[in-house]
């Protein structure tokens, strides 16, 4: 985790929809991790080679607007929730077992957007054959948890 460089600069509370923006997310505080998530599943609901989460504290978060969720169990056995917008389909928010307090919202979602530097990369045996891990990142083959 990094600390912010400038002390004046007051963490705003981070926003986030989906494309339609009926299923909204908000925090009262700055996201405190974030990863690249390359599993299956995340490109079966996102089309995209890989997902970039940004995780926040489960208490300083709310979420509105109708959504479904979708749920899985990943291979390491624990479950994931994934919330998507019942209108658009986006998936937006991402809640798995093992880690009850926090919640994963797909980084591009964010609005504004805030700066992505994951430290993590997690299940990066399922990656594409044409996805490139940077060096700088701690690698998980499997899920972090
Ligand atoms: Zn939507
Ligand atoms: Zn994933």
């Amino acid at each position: 985790m990094t600390t912010a460089s400038n002390p004046t600069v007051t963490p705003a509370a981070a926003h986030a929809h989906c494309r339609c923006g009926a299923f909204r997310f908000e925090s009262a505080s700055p996201p405190i991790l974030q990863l690249v998530c390359h599993c299956s599943q995340c490109r079966e609901v996102s089309g995209r080679p890989f997902s970039n989460f940004s995780f926040f504290k489960v208490r300083d978060t709310q979420t509105s607007g109708a959504h479904r969720t979708v749920a899985f169990t990943a291979a390491s056995g624990a479950r994931t929730v994934r919330e998507v917008c019942e209108a658009c389909g986006d998936m937006l928010i991402d809640r798995t077992e093992g880690f009850p307090k926090v919640v994963g919202v797909v980084h591009e979602a964010l609005d504004p957007p805030l700066p992505f530097k994951p430290l993590h990369h997690v299940w990066a045996d399922s990656r594409l054959a044409d996805t490139v891990l940077p060096s700088d990142v701690t690698v998980y083959p499997k899920g972090a948890g």
